[in-house]
């Protein structure tokens, strides 16, 4: 049969060739480097690590990116394969030595008899003849493709990203100072008017956070990063913050039509708004907080905030050039644009974050194609899984039917417990007593996790994993 291709030899783009060549199907992977190389990459291996060296946590217990791990490990991952062979030691985390990782999967790919690999660049649209196609071009997808896609998707939905605001644990928010309201109550479509969550700010606690983010620590700018504009609009809060004490009050901080109920005579003298930010309610992002402060700063500075003060971070803010479609919108639940269904999407682009959610999404995306080509219908991934809730978070377990329409943040992310729907009953102690703090955030992990395993399990037709060896006893 006609092979399907991929455009794209990164994280994404490696793995969804191999699940192809794999279920026993051919399969294209078009490379542009070493013809013409990215602001980024070194080398002309595939799966090259850009950056950190790093897979991070791989506590398939209490982690997700763990998880996430042991998952693809289940669906015969090239990219986990090739990390756990060229492992580095990095205490908990699954660290790789950066060239012996790419040369593995580089050499696995060019060992597979399904596999053929052209270094070519696809400027523009690829070409009408080949009817599947997958797209795992990066947050650095080459401008000609760049331009090709912007054409179908509309140019607001590629869009080049500047600045991103910290999304938040709703359950790390502390709801005796902060509280639920829009502003004058404004009730919009399928809202209730009481839809944001404010943190109010005395006088001096709004000087003192002002003075915080003007002297806090920033992340320095590599060079081809320094010429990327800023969004319009988006400005991050410490350049707000610097053209005057009262522009954040006047922007994003703004107190006006709302009420502390905790303290309804005092007006706040400014307030922090934070809007949901997945469907299930479980993440909440900082509204207008886009920031470059560095990671350990927001976390020092935003938990000056009341109400933040143990807040815990899914994401923190960041600011990096990047390309990522508006995927809750654009694609299907095969990874497929629904303009032009013949294209599906993988890695980066698609609006996960990290080297080993795009190549999770790789993964699937290549499942999906060879599923499609072959005949077969992949029954949806649990969105109990790590994998089926990174997917949901892509292709619209974010955004609502009614959100559809609006302007809503659609934010690269890591894979993270947020996104996970939240347990049926709260895990107890053995004596069944209430857990508390650290031991009941644990348990809620652990009993996540095991949800997980166990629901991959079913939809891979397993059997169920059987009682730990002491449990049996
Ligand atoms: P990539 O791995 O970038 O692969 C895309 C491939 O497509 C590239 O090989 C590129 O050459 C090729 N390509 C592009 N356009 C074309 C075209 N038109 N024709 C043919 N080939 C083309 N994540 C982390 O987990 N840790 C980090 O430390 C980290 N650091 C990052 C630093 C930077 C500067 C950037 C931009 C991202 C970073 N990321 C990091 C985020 C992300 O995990 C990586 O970008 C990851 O490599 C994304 O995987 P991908 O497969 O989607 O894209």
């Amino acid at each position: 049969s006609d092979p399907i291709h991929v455009v794209g030899g990164g994280l994404a783009g490696s793995e969804a060739a191999w699940q192809i060549a794999e279920a026993g199907l051919p399969v294209v992977l078009h490379e542009m480097r070493p013809l013409r190389g990215t602001d980024a990459h070194q080398t002309q291996d595939l799966a090259e690590l850009v950056c950190s060296n790093s897979f991070r946590s791989d506590d398939a217990q209490l982690n997700a990116v763990g998880l996430l791990h042991q998952e693809m490990r289940r669906l015969g991952s090239l990219i986990m394969r090739c990390g756990d062979g060229n492992q580095v030691p990095a205490g908990g985390a699954l660290a790789v030595d950066r060239e012996g990782f790419s040369r593995a999967v580089t050499a696995a790919l060019e060992a597979h008899p399904n596999v053929t690999i052209v270094r070519e660049e696809i400027d523009g649209l690829p070409p009408a003849a080949w009817d599947s196609v997958i797209l795992a071009t990066g947050p650095l997808t080459a401008p000609g493709l760049a331009e090709g896609i912007r054409g179908l998707t509309g140019a607001e939905s590629l869009a080049f990203f500047d600045a991103i605001a910290p999304i938040v644990h709703r359950d790390s928010i502390d709801m005796g100072k902060a509280w639920f309201q829009s502003r004058y109550d404004k009730v919009g479509p399928g809202g209730t008017g009481a839809d944001y969550i404010n943190c109010p700010l005395d006088r001096e606690q709004y000087a003192a956070f002002i003075a915080a983010l003007i002297e806090g620590e920033k992340t320095s700018f590599k060079e081809w990063e320094a010429s990327t504009p800023y969004f319009d609009g988006c400005l991050p809060i410490e350049v707000m913050a610097e053209r005057g004490p009262e522009t954040l009050r006047h922007g994003p901080m703004k107190p006006f039509g709302l009420t502390n109920p905790h303290n309804p005579t005092v007006k706040a003298y400014a307030i922090v708004q934070l809007r949901q930010d997945n469907a299930l309610g479980t993440l909440y992002n900082m509204v207008g907080f886009q920031t470059k402060l560095r990671h350990a700063e927001q976390v020092r500075v935003f938990r000056t905030i009341p109400g933040l003060e143990n807040a815990e971070f899914a994401r923190l803010g960041g600011l990096h050039r990047n390309t990522y479609l508006d995927s809750p919108r654009l694609l299907d639940a095969t990874l497929r644009l629904r303009a032009a269904p013949r294209l599906r999407f993988a890695g980066q682009i698609t609006g996960c974050e990290g080297y080993v959610e795009s190549a999770a999404i790789g993964l699937m995306a290549g499942r999906f194609a060879a599923a499609e080509r072959q005949g077969r219908t992949l029954e949806p991934l649990p969105i109990t899984t790590a994998l089926g809730a990174l997917i949901g978070h892509i292709t619209g377990g974010h955004v609502s039917a009614e959100d559809a329409g609006t302007p809503r943040s659609f934010q690269p992310m890591n894979v993270n417990f947020g996104l996970f729907p939240p347990l049926d009953r709260a895990p107890k102690a053995p004596d069944g007593k209430r857990l508390r703090g650290p031991e009941k955030a644990q348990a809620k992990k652990r009993a996540m996790t095991d949800r997980a395993r166990e629901d991959l399990g079913a939809w891979l037709g397993e059997a169920p994993a059987p009682l730990p060896a002491e449990a049996a006893e």
